[in-house]
C-alpha cells in the first residue's frame, strides 16, 4: 500500500482502478523540408488545425446541459486560440521562409508565445498561457498522428475507473464526464486552474500535483482517491477499502440529512434567526442557490460580467444581468457587490485604467479604488444596480473601503445617480441599503468609524486574511501561512462585529471561512448575523447552526479570543467542534 498526497480540488471519495493516460508533451522532431515541399507542408499544418477545430466543437456539442456555462465559454476560448494569427498565421509564414517542418514551425512561435507569458507575472495571463500550451499540444498531436481521433484513449468504456494523467485539459475533462469516471488524477495543477473549477461543478472527485502519479501507478492498480483531504491511497489494504466505504456511505447518508433540513427554519437552537446566503458569480448561478433554499444572495461578484471579453457590458446589460438574478429570487434579498477588479481579476477592457499598477496589483488600483479613479466604470453600474432595486430588495456592497473618504465619496456618487434616474423618471428603491466589505484591516480596526455611515458590513475573509498576513492569496509559495485561526484574524473579526452591534446594523461574512464547517460555531459565538458562501456548502452550515446553542458559545467564543497560544486557541475551536 502507497499513500500519496496532493491538493484535493473536488471533494468525494472514489474506489476503483487506476486507468493511467501516458499522453505526456509529445515529443517535437525538427528537420529542414526538401526543396519545393513547403506547400505541402502548409496544407498538413493547416489539415491538423481543421482537425483541432473539427475535435473542439464536437467536445463543445457533447457538453451537457447541466454544465455550468463557464465550461462552454473555455471550449471557446480554445477555439479563439485556435483561431488567433500568432496560432494559426505565424507558423506558416515560418513553414515558407525558413523551411521548418510544420510541428517545429508551430513549437518555436508556441516557446515564444511561452517567453511572453513567462514575463507577465499576473496569474489571469498566466492561466492563459496554460490554454495557449494545451491548444499547442492539441495541434501537435493531430500532426504527429493524424488519424487520432481526438484521444482514443479516453472514448473507451472507463465506466468506474479512476483517470490518472500528468496533466487534463477542461476538454479532456468534458469527455471523461461522459465516460462516467469516478474520479481523476493529475501530476500537476492547482486549485485554482480551469480545469479544478470544472471537476467541481460536474461534481468529479479530484486531486492534482500528485508528483510522480503517472510513474508510480500502473494501469488496474486499486486506487482510494479522497478529494477533499487530496489524499490518494494506492492498492489499499482491504481494512481500508472497507473504511472507505463506510464513508463513502456517511457521505451518502449526510447528503440524504442535508437534504431534509433544506425546507427548515435556520435557526439555533436557543431560537436565535441565522440568515444563510449564497454567493454568485454569473446569473445563472441562481439555479443552485433556489436548489438550496438560500435565504438570498449575500455576495453577488459582479466583476465576472466584465472578465473574458474585449469590451464593456453598458448599462443597459448590467440591468438585464441583476434585473434576471433579482426577479429569480422574489422576496429574498440580493447582494449586488460593485467592480472588484484588479488584482487577480482583469478585464481587457479596463487594462488601461488598470495597467498604471504593475508593481503590487493587489495593493494597486483594485475594486472601489478602481472605482472611484475612473467614475466613468462606476457610474452605468450605479444607474443599473439602482434601476434593479425597483424590482425587488436590492441591497449595494463596496468592496474594499479602507478610509472614510472613500465612503463619502461613493455615498454621494448613489445619491447623485439617485438623483439622475428622479429626474429621468426612472424607478429605484429610495432606500436600497449600501453596505460596506471590511476586507482591509485598516477598516476592521476602525470600523467603528465605518458602522454609523452604512446599512451594514460584510467580512471579506479572503483579503482580510491576506492583507493582515501579508500572504499573496494567489502565490502558493505563502499558501502554508493562510490561517483563519491567526489570532489577528479573529480579533479583527470581533472588533468589526462588536463596531455593527454597538451601532445597530448587521454583519455579515462572505469569504470562504463563511462557508467552512470548521468555523461556523466560532463565528456563531463571536455573533454573526449572517453567513455567506458557495451554495453546495449551506446545507452542511445550517446543520451546524441548527444543533448549536448561541449562549454556550459566546462563552467559549470569549475564551477562544483569551487564548494565550494557539494551541490552547486550536483546542478550545475543536472542543466547540465537538458538542
Ligand atoms: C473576500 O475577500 O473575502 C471576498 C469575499 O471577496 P473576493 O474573494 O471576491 O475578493
Ligand atoms: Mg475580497
Amino acid at each position: 500500500m502507497l499513500v500519496l498526497h496532493g491538493t484535493g480540488v473536488s471533494s468525494g471519495i472514489a474506489i476503483g482502478k487506476a486507468y493511467v493516460l501516458h499522453r505526456e508533451r509529445p515529443e517535437v522532431p525538427e528537420y529542414m523540408l526538401p526543396q519545393g515541399s513547403a506547400e505541402d507542408e502548409v496544407g498538413r499544418f493547416i489539415a491538423a488545425i481543421d482537425a483541432a477545430r473539427t475535435q473542439l466543437e464536437r467536445i463543445r456539442d457533447h457538453i451537457p446541459k447541466s454544465a455550468p456555462p463557464e465550461i462552454s465559454s473555455i471550449i471557446d476560448t480554445h477555439l479563439l486560440i485556435l483561431h488567433d494569427k500568432m496560432i494559426c498565421e505565424a507558423p506558416v509564414a515560418t513553414i515558407r521562409t525558413k523551411h521548418y517542418n510544420a510541428e517545429w514551425a508551430l513549437k518555436t512561435q508556441s516557446d515564444e508565445l511561452s517567453a511572453v507569458f513567462e514575463q507577465m507575472d499576473d496569474p489571469y495571463l498566466r492561466s492563459k498561457k496554460t490554454d495557449v500550451g494545451q491548444v499547442v499540444d492539441r495541434i501537435l498531436r493531430n500532426l504527429l498522428v493524424p488519424s487520432n481521433g481526438e484521444h482514443e484513449q479516453i472514448t473507451d468504456a472507463l465506466d468506474g475507473q479512476i483517470v490518472v494523467a500528468n496533466d487534463l485539459t477542461p476538454a479532456d475533462i468534458v469527455l471523461l464526464k461522459h465516460t462516467r469516471i469516478a474520479a481523476f488524477v493529475t501530476n500537476l495543477g492547482g486549485p485554482i486552474s480551469h480545469t479544478a473549477i470544472l471537476a467541481r461543478s460536474l461534481e468529479i472527485p479530484a486531486i492534482v500535483a500528485v508528483h510522480n502519479a503517472t510513474r508510480a501507478i500502473r494501469n488496474g492498480e486499486e486506487l482510494i482517491v479522497d478529494g477533499k483531504l487530496g489524499v490518494l491511497i494506492v492498492l489499499p489494504e482491504p481494512d481500508i477499502i472497507a473504511e472507505y466505504h463506510t464513508r463513502q456511505r456517511d457521505i451518502v447518508s449526510l447528503k440524504r440529512e442535508l437534504e431534509a433540513i433544506k425546507a427548515s427554519r435556520s435557526e439555533t437552537r436557543d431560537g436565535t434567526e441565522i440568515a444563510l446566503c449564497a454567493n454568485i458569480e454569473l446569473p445563472d448561478d441562481v439555479k443552485a442557490v433556489t436548489k438550496v433554499a438560500a435565504h438570498g444572495i449575500g455576495l453577488y461578484r459582479t466583476e465576472f460580467l466584465f472578465m473574458n471579453r474585449p469590451d464593456l457590458p453598458d448599462e443597459e446589460e448590467q440591468f438585464r444581468a441583476y434585473a434576471k438574478v433579482v426577479k429569480a429570487l422574489p422576496g429574498k434579498p440580493v447582494t449586488i457587490r460593485t467592480l472588484d477588479l484588479g488584482a487577480d481579476k482583469r478585464a481587457e477592457s479596463t487594462s488601461r485604467s488598470v495597467s498604471t499598477v504593475t508593481v503590487n496589483p493587489a495593493l494597486g488600483l483594485r475594486a472601489i479604488r478602481l472605482c472611484l479613479h475612473d467614475t466613468s466604470l462606476f457610474r452605468p453600474q450605479l444607474r443599473a444596480i439602482l434601476r434593479a432595486s425597483a424590482l425587488g430588495q436590492v441591497r449595494i456592497m463596496i468592496p474594499m473601503l479602507s478610509s472614510l473618504g472613500e465612503t463619502f465619496r461613493v455615498l454621494d456618487l448613489i445619491e447623485e445617480t439617485k438623483a439622475e434616474l428622479n429626474r429621468q423618471g426612472q424607478a429605484f428603491d429610495p432606500d436600497m441599503p449600501v453596505g460596506g466589505m471590511i476586507e482591509v484591516p485598516a477598516a476592521a480596526v476602525s470600523a467603528d468609524l465605518f458602522a454609523p455611515h452604512l446599512d451594514f458590513f460584510s467580512i471579506g475573509t479572503n483579503d482580510l486574511i491576506q492583507y493582515t498576513l501579508a500572504i499573496d492569496r494567489v502565490d502558493e509559495a505563502v499558501n502554508y501561512l493562510y490561517d483563519p485561526l491567526h489570532p489577528s484574524v479573529l480579533r479583527l473579526i470581533a472588533t468589526t462585529i462588536r463596531a455593527g452591534k454597538a451601532t445597530g446594523i448587521p454583519v455579515a461574512m462572505c469569504g470562504e471561512m463563511a462557508g467552512d464547517t470548521r468555523y461556523t460555531r466560532l463565528l456563531l459565538g463571536l455573533g454573526l448575523d449572517e453567513f455567506s458562501m458557495h451554495p453546495s456548502a449551506l446545507l452542511e452550515i445550517k446543520r451546524i447552526v441548527r444543533d448549536s446553542s448561541l449562549q454556550e458559545l459566546k462563552r467559549r467564543a470569549q475564551d477562544v479570543l483569551d487564548a494565550r497560544d494557539t494551541a490552547e486557541l486550536h483546542a478550545i475551536v475543536e472542543k466547540m467542534n465537538q458538542r
